[in-house]
């Protein structure tokens, strides 16, 4: 058996199609377009690329997005100055403060930065208004990412409700509200993490299994129940010949772009997974470009709210 690949790529190019009408709408009836800023801290190269991904793609949906860097050096207070100003701004409707933070601006920094987000223009859900609104089956914004897991797995006509879902992984932003999401939808959900005993035990249970974790190849066929469908979320790069040769067979185009580039951009799933899976996301080209089509779909919320429109 092959599993199904379901094309986040596909579905994220649809999304913004699908939203460029209604930015347009929206910046004709307000005379502007709905605005994102994006705070950038210090040089993070991943940043770099996260946030010059957001922006072209924030551009080309019709919004105004815009890069509010601040350098390495910056302390907490800068940064909390940053995050009221654009509270206040009348072209920003969303704010979105891309993590990590340089570890120079302090410990908890990244909480007092969502703490100070204001709710109305929490784009990336992840103020405490958001996750508590999130809690209680009422968000006014949903985190990207699994708001991205969410509308693929119900465009591709995959039942939640009734299922068994298993998410690994308990972050803030993506594994504790990707598991209230599929509860929301009644499915029976589990959630992994690093002390989990017998992982595979567990997620062998699942229909649903949702790897965010952070670990190229965690995920191995002895995970997978025959026929569950998986969704990996995980980012990894992956330099050692040796793994990429575990991960891919001769000849394999991945692998031949492994020797071009010397790393490889991977996920938490094994590419054999494919054998047992029913479905499954790629990495890159899964759940990447649907995190970013949902920020651009919470702009525009965010932007219709400011405008009274909703
Ligand atoms: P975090 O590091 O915040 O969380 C990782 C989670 O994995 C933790 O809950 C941790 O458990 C758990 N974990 C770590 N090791 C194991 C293990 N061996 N077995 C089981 N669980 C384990 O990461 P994020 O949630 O922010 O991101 C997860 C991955 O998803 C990363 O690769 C990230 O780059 C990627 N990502 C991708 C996005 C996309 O758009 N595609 C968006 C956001 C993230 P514990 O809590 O016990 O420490």
């Amino acid at each position: 058996m092959s599993a199904r690949i379901l094309d986040g790529q596909g579905l994220a190019t649809r999304i913004r199609a699908e939203l460029a009408p209604r930015v347009a709408e929206f910046a004709a009836r307000n005379g502007r377009p709905p605005g994102l800023a994006i705070v950038l801290v210090g040089q993070n190269p991943a940043s770099e690329i996260y946030v010059r991904l957001k922006i072209k793609a924030g551009s080309e949906a019709g919004l105004r997005a815009d890069l509010e860097r601040l350098p390495e050096h910056a302390s907490i207070a800068d940064v909390l100055a940053l995050v009221e100003r654009l509270n206040q701004s009348k072209v920003y409707d969303g704010i979105l403060v891309q993590a990590p933070l340089p570890k120079a601006v302090g410990e908890g920094a990244m909480s007092r930065v969502f703490d100070t987000v204001a709710p109305e223009k929490d784009v990336d859900g992840v103020t405490p208004n958001s996750a508590g609104r999130l809690v209680q089956g009422r968000p006014l914004f949903v985190p990207c990412t699994p708001f991205g897991i969410i509308e693929l797995l119900e465009r591709e006509g995959i039942q939640i409700a009734g299922r068994r879902a298993c998410v690994i992984g308990r972050s803030e932003i993506v594994g504790k509200p990707m598991a209230l999401l599929l509860l929301q939808r009644d499915a029976t959900v589990t959630v992994c993490h690093s002390r989990t005993p017998d992982l595979a035990a567990v997620t062998r249970e699942a229909d649903i299994l949702v790897a965010a974790v952070g670990r190229a190849g965690l995920v191995t066929p002895a995970f997978v129940k025959p026929g569950a469908t998986v969704v990996d979320v995980g980012i990894n790069t992956i330099t050692d010949p040796a793994v990429a040769a575990g991960w891919y067979p001769e000849g394999h185009p991945r692998l031949a772009t492994f020797r071009k580039n010397g790393s490889l951009l991977v996920g938490d799933v094994h590419p054999s997974v494919a054998d047992i899976a029913g479905a499954l996301t790629p990495v890159p080209g899964g759940v990447g470009p649907l995190t970013i089509a949902m920020l651009m779909t919470n702009t525009l919320r965010a932007g219709q709210l400011a405008a009274g429109s909703t």
